[in-house]
């Protein structure tokens, strides 16, 4: 989201004649758009601006703005701690980021900008067009998020779950295929409560599938609570929707869920799953996964462990538990870290043993890849396939923008390598 965030944010400082630039020595103004998600996110805006500081010290300083959730969980902090940044700028008031420079330009002041005014933001933004002419692009059609998980930061610095209007994502999304893209992934902190005057994700599918040009479809991130019935259905109804969906689970264990306040039980989960694999037998998934959530037995754990092996998840992400401060779950009882790093440990070999065989199996395989762009030397191609694989080949034709189907031939733990062919790709994965 922060990379749609950071789009639209050069899109609307166009108005004021700023323009990118990839040498950092040459900017008036900088922006860091930051995540909060991770742990030491503060520490690393400290760390970035000291960095600014340091280039700019014989020259005049640009102006510093902070956006992004870190501004916004940290506000008027950062600015007295850090006499070199001119605003920070919560994310649901970037909108205002012009005005922001051009009183730092006049009036030399600080500027604290973290109000939740999120329908502002989208009816300023949907006056201005959207620029981005990447082959793949993301979309925002979803904000915030009401679902107060106990480990989460998300409601404190997104705000309350918000959909965009229909015809307004429509149109973005028209834009971004003019513009070349030929992929779009929805994004929403919880994508799948999008609701627009009840019209749900599903109906945001079945029209988006109605774009000429426009191949393929994705979204992320969707939370078992909301999927509903209809959209399970989109899974088998639209042919440009791609069979990968990632459903993050967090835990196998329905205490560890109830105690995270994930409100749905893994008997709830892995029904979604069975329905989805009944709509659309080739669909794959993958999810994230908090390992030694606080309170977590050995038990809870090996159910975690369990549901990795038969949901056969073909991509996960997988942390230990840190806590974040402000959020309900930083207050309860660690698990000993020793015990953590070896649940972490275990599970991940799980994961990488899975990712493996599933890879493996692809070699010999036909698969179907959107070239995004040259891949370092002018004769390797990087694409993704259905599944957001990544896949390189060599190839004399400029393939940006095109669908080819490629045999692999061999793969490494991120990558798969092949040639193009010409014959015609079987339905599904020999996998
Ligand atoms: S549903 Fe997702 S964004 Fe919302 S609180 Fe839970 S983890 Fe955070």
């Amino acid at each position: 989201m922060n990379e749609y965030d950071s789009n639209r944010i050069l899109d609307l400082t166009k108005k004021i004649n700023y323009t990118l630039t990839i040498n950092i020595k040459d900017s008036d103004c900088y922006v860091l758009n930051t995540c909060h998600i991770r742990e030491k996110a503060t520490d690393k805006v400290y760390h970035e601006v000291g960095r600014v500081k340091k280039e700019f010290r014989y020259k005049k300083k640009p102006i510093v703005l902070i956006v992004g959730c870190v501004a916004q969980a940290e506000g008027e902090v950062l600015l007295k701690k850090e006499k070199y940044i001119d605003a920070v700028v919560g994310p649901q008031s970037y909108h205002q980021i012009n005005k922001i420079i051009l009183d730092i330009e006049n009036k030399n002041t600080k500027i604290n900008s973290t109000e939740f005014e999120v329908i502002e933001k989208f009816d300023q933004l949907n006056l201005v067009k959207n620029s981005n002419s990447k082959i793949s692009s993301f979309l925002t059609i979803q904000e915030g998020c009401d679902k107060f998980c106990k480990f989460c930061v998300v409601p404190y610095t997104r705000g309350p779950e918000y959909s965009r209007s229909y015809p307004e994502i429509i149109s973005e999304a028209k834009q971004l295929v003019d513009n070349g893209s030929q992929e779009i992934i929805l994004l929403g902190q919880n994508v799948n409560a999008y609701n627009f005057k009840n019209k749900r994700l599903s109906d945001l599918l079945y029209s988006l599938s109605e774009i000429k040009n426009l191949e393929r479809i994705r979204y992320t991130t969707s939370h078992p609570k909301d999927f509903t019935d209809d959209l399970i259905e989109a899974h088998g109804e639209c042919k440009k929707l791609m069979p990968l969906l990632h459903l993050p689970v967090q835990s196998g264990s329905t205490k560890i869920l109830h105690n995270m306040n994930r409100n749905h039980t893994i008997e709830e989960y892995l029904e979604i799953i069975d329905k989805l694999k009944e709509k659309k037998s080739s669909i794959k998934f993958s999810s994230d996964f908090i390992i030694a959530y606080p309170g977590e037995t050995n038990d809870d754990f090996e159910k975690t462990v369990s549901l990795m092996k038969q949901v056969d998840f073909i991509n996960s992400y997988s942390f230990i538990f840190s806590a974040r401060p402000g959020t309900p779950a930083a207050n309860l009882k660690k698990i000993d870290e020793k015990i953590a790093k070896e649940r972490l440990t275990i599970f991940q070999r799980v994961a990488d043993e899975i990712k493996k065989k599933y890879r493996n199996k692809l070699v010999n395989s036909i698969t179907n890849v959107l070239f995004e762009n040259n891949a370092r030397s002018t004769d390797k191609y990087f694409g993704r396939d259905e599944y957001f694989n990544s896949v390189i080949v060599n190839s004399n034709e400029n393939l940006a923008g095109k669908i080819r189907n490629v045999k692999i031939d061999s793969c490494n733990q991120n990558t798969l390598f092949g040639k193009v062919i010409l014959e015609s790709k079987p339905n599904e994965y020999a996998a």
